[in-house]
Parts: C-alpha cells; sequence; structure tokens
C-alpha cells in the first residue's frame, strides 16, 4: 500500500515581490521611458514635420522603437509628407488607375515607370516623387491616357459609357493645379466629327483607332483657366 504523500515542505510558497517594471538599458544603466519627440523626416526628397513616440534612455538619450512602431512611424511619416506637399494618397492612385482599367504593370508603363513601382505606392510601400505624382494626375484626363497608352501599347478598359460618366474626383480640382480641368473634360466635342479615321484604319486597329493624332482636341492642353 503506497500512497502518495504530497511533500509539504516549508508551508507556504513565500511570494514574489512585486516589482514594477523598469526597463533598463543594459548598456548603460540609464531607464527607458516613454517621450514624444519631434522629427523632420524626408522622402523622395520631400520633407514633413512628424511627432513621434520613443523610447528614450534617461542617461545616453539613446531611442528606441518596437519593430511595429518603425512600420507605424514609417507610415505616418509618408501621409505626413503625403498632406504637406499634396500627393495623392495611395486609395486616390490605385482609384485613378482602376478607372483606367488597368493592372499595376499596365499603369506603370503608362506612367513610363518600371514594373512593380505603382503597386509600391498602392501597398504604401513607397512614396511617389513629384513627378510621378503629376505624371498619375495627367492620366485623369482620358483624351490625353488615351494617347500615351498608344505609346505605352496599354489598352485602356474603357467602354464609352465609362469614359462619359468618368469625372474626376474633387481631391484633383483642389490640388495640383496642372492636373485635368474637370472643364476641359466637359467642353471637349462630343462629336468632333471633323476628321474621322478611315474605316480601312480603324478596321486595321480596332482597339486604337480612335486614337490618332486628329482626334485629340487641343482645348485641353491650353485650357488651365483658374
Ligand atoms: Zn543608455
Amino acid at each position: 500500500m503506497t500512497e502518495p504523500t504530497p511533500s509539504v515542505t516549508g508551508g507556504a510558497t513565500a511570494p514574489v515581490p512585486l516589482v514594477p517594471f523598469v526597463d533598463r538599458h543594459a548598456g548603460c544603466g540609464g531607464v527607458f521611458t516613454a517621450t514624444i519627440i519631434v522629427k523632420t523626416e524626408s522622402m523622395v526628397g520631400l520633407t514633413a514635420t512628424v511627432e513621434r513616440r520613443v523610447m528614450r534612455c534617461s542617461k545616453c538619450e539613446l531611442e528606441r522603437r518596437s519593430p511595429d512602431q518603425v512600420e507605424g512611424d514609417y507610415l505616418a511619416t509618408m501621409a505626413a509628407i503625403r498632406e504637406k506637399h499634396g500627393l495623392l494618397t495611395h486609395q486616390e492612385i490605385r482609384r485613378i488607375r482602376e478607372s483606367l482599367g488597368v493592372t499595376p504593370d499596365e499603369f506603370d508603363a503608362l506612367i513610363g515607370l518600371p514594373t512593380g513601382i505603382s503597386k509600391g505606392w498602392e501597398t504604401q510601400r513607397h512614396l511617389q516623387n513629384a513627378m510621378a505624382d503629376a505624371r498619375v494626375r495627367a492620366l485623369q484626363d482620358v483624351e490625353y491616357a488615351k494617347g500615351v497608352a498608344v505609346g505605352a501599347r496599354v489598352t485602356l478598359r474603357l467602354t464609352e459609357e465609362e469614359r462619359a460618366a468618368f469625372r474626376p474626383p474633387s481631391f484633383l480640382k483642389k490640388k495640383g493645379a496642372a492636373a485635368v480641368s474637370g472643364e476641359a473634360q466637359a467642353e471637349a466635342p462630343a462629336d468632333a466629327t471633323a476628321d474621322a479615321p478611315a474605316p480601312s484604319e480603324a478596321a486595321r486597329e480596332p482597339g486604337i483607332a480612335r486614337l490618332d493624332a486628329g482626334d485629340m482636341p487641343p482645348a485641353h492642353t491650353q485650357s488651365s483657366g483658374t
């Protein structure tokens, strides 16, 4: 008859003393404390001032951020620079691309950049610089975009109805002057039958037959009224 006897040695276990967690800097013996710092950050040659929460050592002033913080700060910096310099947001870029009915790779071709670039913008991995931003805006002008598409050998998937229904989003009117005037589109002659392309031409290149130079009203290039 063996009965396991619980060992009762020493009675109650000594409680672990509850010490407040101190985040010490092993190198110098200082203590890391949460601090708000103000920094000027730059991306693609543009700068913005951002507030940032870091853990800073009380002695040596070393700043420490977790990987999550680094990621969050990167996005916050990107947003601040976009805001300050009036760059398109990643959603706006995506909307413009989708309005033309092209894939990200095709969009790169329209902008004249290597494959993968605009995908990086849309996923917030990268920020477009001012020139690229202007090129993206310019593609809001469907007549202009059609011409670019021919040169880039990209087919815009636009129906006539989509084109007719398309209006530049309001943000494009307040930001970026040159961009695309909604007026220009409205003024564009819907029935510019002056020089219709010969039927034979249209048959040869059905997708782009309407896109030759004669079809492009010069109006929108010079009507930067405001
Ligand atoms: Zn330290």
